[in-house]
């Protein structure tokens, strides 16, 4: 179960740890690199595994399991999501790391790869019970984290709250104020404007970018989206604004579908009003319906593994752009590629989520917030970068989306492992 690269499954499964070495050894074998360095990437230098037991409200104790991988540091501090889902698992959080390795190096960001999170169901959790639960599994993780060291940053079933009490018991510990050990914190105490919207923005970006690519004007785009969180709303809300007409959105419950366009708007976002979509809706159709949409762009932004071996010979749109982490399986993609579908993968297109935590992280440490105005230029500025750099790969390799963004990932850490060598 991989998933949403801010929040938010299928029959065929794979492990993200499956798919992201299938998709490293793909990457390298159109490279020449040390095969030492591809043999050392195959594995996270650490995996913190803890338990964290907290007291129920009803006074009973219960423990539950976290963990912290951490996959790659040679260009940066580790840096990564943190999730409370009841299935998080260490190859899990192994793979998500692999990914955040990935995806920093194709944003160039000066940062290596990680992910945690504990195996829990948020929803079951009152918010006492969610504070004390951060809060010791903040003081289990303590000494593999740090503003230096290792960033977490929020993920599926956390949110900015869940990151100040992370920032907090940290500090206290520390005894003194530390904003940057975290990234996704409430502006008050040192987020960044426009963090909780960058992944979504960042999703609409490369939309926008690759339907120019292909010659096709907004205005005359479809797109359907699963997922109405973080990312899934503010990607259709942008989209929307920019001139696409977006057919249908979903959650958990099912999808709005309306062919001549829906006012994202109206619609509450997960934020704004949990899992309502389908009341808003005058016509429901399924998530699995949606993804089989005739659209000309389908952007799953909720969950991994929706697309798969057992429904990639269904999905009709054109292009696929990937909003949550790991939505497609390796057969999946493989269906897909055969049948002329691009893919646009997550480690491109959601990165705008961890490219702002690196702004807020750069305005931690300076203690000097950013405008607005400033953050969304300058996440325009990186996005539109990173996916030059990817269109170059996928002209000159003549390779997939996907291969394309990890072949200049791959280049960018394998250089570094070269030039820092193998130490002792
Ligand atoms: N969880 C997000 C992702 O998967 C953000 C990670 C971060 O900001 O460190 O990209």
């Amino acid at each position: 179960m991989p998933g949403a690269a801010g929040d938010d499954e299928a029959v065929e499964t794979e492990t993200a740890l499956e798919t992201a070495r299938l998709q490293l050894d793909r990457a390298a074998a159109h490279l020449d690199i040390d095969p030492n360095v591809v043999e050392r990437l195959h594995h996270p230098r650490r995996v913190q595994e803890v338990t964290v037991p907290i007291e129920r409200d009803d006074g009973s104790v219960e423990a539950f399991t976290g963990y912290r991988a951490q996959h790659d540091s040679v260009r940066g501090p580790y840096k990564g999501g943190l999730r409370y889902h009841p299935e998080v698992t260490h190859d899990e959080c192994v793979g998500l790391a692999m990914w955040m390795t990935w995806k920093c190096a194709v944003m160039d960001l000066p940062f290596g790869g990680a992910k945690g999170g504990v195996a829990v169901d948020p929803k079951s959790l009152s918010d006492d019970e969610k504070e004390r639960l951060t809060r010791r599994f903040a003081q289990e993780i303590r000494g593999v984290i740090g503003p230096m060291q290792d960033i977490p940053a929020p993920d599926m079933g956390t949110d900015p709250q869940t990151m100040a009490w992370l920032m907090d018991a940290y500090s206290m510990q520390e005894g003194e104020t530390t904003p940057g050990v975290v990234t996704g914190k409430p502006p008050v105490i040192g987020g960044s404007k426009g963090r909780e919207e960058a992944p979504g923005r960042s999703v609409a970006i490369i939309t926008r970018a690759v339907c120019e690519y292909y010659d096709r004007p907004l205005s005359e785009t479809t797109i359907a989206i699963q997922g109405y969180g973080s990312v899934g709303a503010n990607a259709a809300r942008l989209l929307d604004e920019w001139g696409a007409t977006i057919v249908a959105v979903s959650d958990v419950n099912g999808a709005m579908y309306a062919p001549d366009g829906i006012d994202t708007a109206s619609v509450p976002s997960h934020d704004e009003e949990p899992e309502a979509v389908t009341e808003y809706a005058d016509t429901v159709i399924s998530n699995d319906e949606l993804l089989e949409l005739d659209v000309d762009v389908l952007v799953p932004a909720a969950l991994g593994n929706v697309i798969t071996a057992d429904n990639a010979t269904d999905i009709s749109a054109d292009i696929v752009v990937e909003g949550a982490n790991g939505p497609t399986t390796t057969t999946g993609d493989a269906i897909l590629e055969e049948r002329g579908i691009r893919v646009i993968p997550d480690i491109l297109a959601n990165a705008g989520g961890v490219t702002v935590s690196y702004f807020e992280w750069l305005q931690d440490i300076n203690r000097r917030a950013w405008s607005l105005e400033r953050v969304n230029e300058e996440l325009e500025t990186e996005m539109l970068d990173a996916w030059d750099a990817v269109t170059d790969a996928h002209e000159t390799y003549d390779v997939s989306w996907r291969d394309a963004a990890y072949i200049v990932a791959l280049k960018r850490v394998a250089a570094a492992h070269e030039a820092r060598g193998l130490w002792p």
